[in-house]
């Protein structure tokens, strides 16, 4: 069964009674180039163990299952898991889990489906939801080595943004503190399954065994840099003020401490000065 045919995509859906949700983000992949692409980009062989996001009816799934040692796929969707059935009956070693990645409890799964294997996590996500599944994966520290995933292109930008440029954002700033992220290919709307109005784009973002800089707080330091991005037309001094509830003139004597300019623009900031600002907001008892 080849499931990037629109035919079999169709039969399947008769049969178990299916329509693509926009809900659930779902755009499957139908250009048969792109999962061995994604799985390459991906740097997975046999020893891996694969954590995908979103397997839908599993196109990609095959692929990796082909490749990795194991796979573990989450799906929300209670609609897939039958389909699913199916089209990997040929597979022994996936395994489906329905549930909402954001409400995983992704460490202990790790720890249980995948010891001692290198990981790696590798999907065409839900573009909905692109910024909260990368913050958790970051956040939550999972024992991986590389997170490989398909994304609006101009989401895939942003993650992969230096921290001091002008198209960086908060999550450009998490992906960097990381990870070393990577820009690997772009796949045209066409590729999928309906067609979505943008074009999406591959990023690999290869974990770092220590975040590239250190901070005493990591929690303190996340929520001033969420707090100068989160009022974009703002100076980040004004913007630090209102996010974090602070007087300005303690953040302008920060921000003059930290040897940086009053009128500096959140974009402007890398990831020391955001140390270095953390420091001098901490040394004077913010
Ligand atoms: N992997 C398939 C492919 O490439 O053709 C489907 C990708 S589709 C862009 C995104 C998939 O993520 C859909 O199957 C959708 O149901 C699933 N999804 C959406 N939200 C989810 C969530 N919160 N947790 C897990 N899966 C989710």
């Amino acid at each position: 069964m080849e499931l990037t045919d629109l035919a079999t995509i169709r039969a399947l859906c008769e049969k178990y009674d299916f329509a693509l949700s926009k809900g659930f983000g779902q755009n499957f992949i139908v250009n048969p180039g792109v999962p061995p692409k994604i799985v390459d980009a991906a740097g997975i062989d046999r020893r891996f163990g694969v954590l995908e996001i979103g397997p839908g009816i599993g196109v990609l799934t095959r692929e990796i299952a082909r490749r990795a040692g194991k796979v573990v796929a989450i799906e929300v969707d209670k609609r897939l898991p039958p389909v699913l059935a199916e089209t990997l009956a040929g597979f022994d070693n996936v395994k489906v889990i329905l549930q909402d990645v954001l409400k995983a409890d992704l460490p202990a799964l790790m720890q249980q489906e995948f010891a001692g294997m290198p990981v790696a996590v590798c999907a065409n996500l839900p573009y909905y939801i692109t910024s909260p599944i990368i913050m958790k994966l970051l956040e939550d520290r999972l024992p991986v080595q590389n997170i490989t995933v398909m994304v609006q292109k101009e989401a895939a930008e942003r993650l992969a943004a230096l921290p001091g440029t002008r198209a960086s954002g908060a999550v450009s700033c998490a992906v960097r503190y990381f990870a070393q992220p990577k820009m690997m290919f772009t796949v045209q709307a066409g590729s999928f399954y309906p067609a979505p109005k943008v074009t999406s784009a591959v990023v690999r973002l290869d974990i770092r065994p220590t975040p590239a800089v250190a901070v005493p707080d990591e929690k303190a330091y996340f929520a001033l840099v969420r707090a100068a991005f989160g009022q974009r037309r703002k100076t980040a001094a004004n913007a630090i003020a209102a996010g974090l509830g602070l007087p300005r003139q303690q953040v302008a004597d920060a921000l003059a401490a930290a040897g940086l300019d009053p009128r500096v623009r959140p974009e402007q900031l890398t990831l020391e000065h955001f140390a270095a600002l953390d420091a001098a907001l901490r040394a004077a008892g913010a």
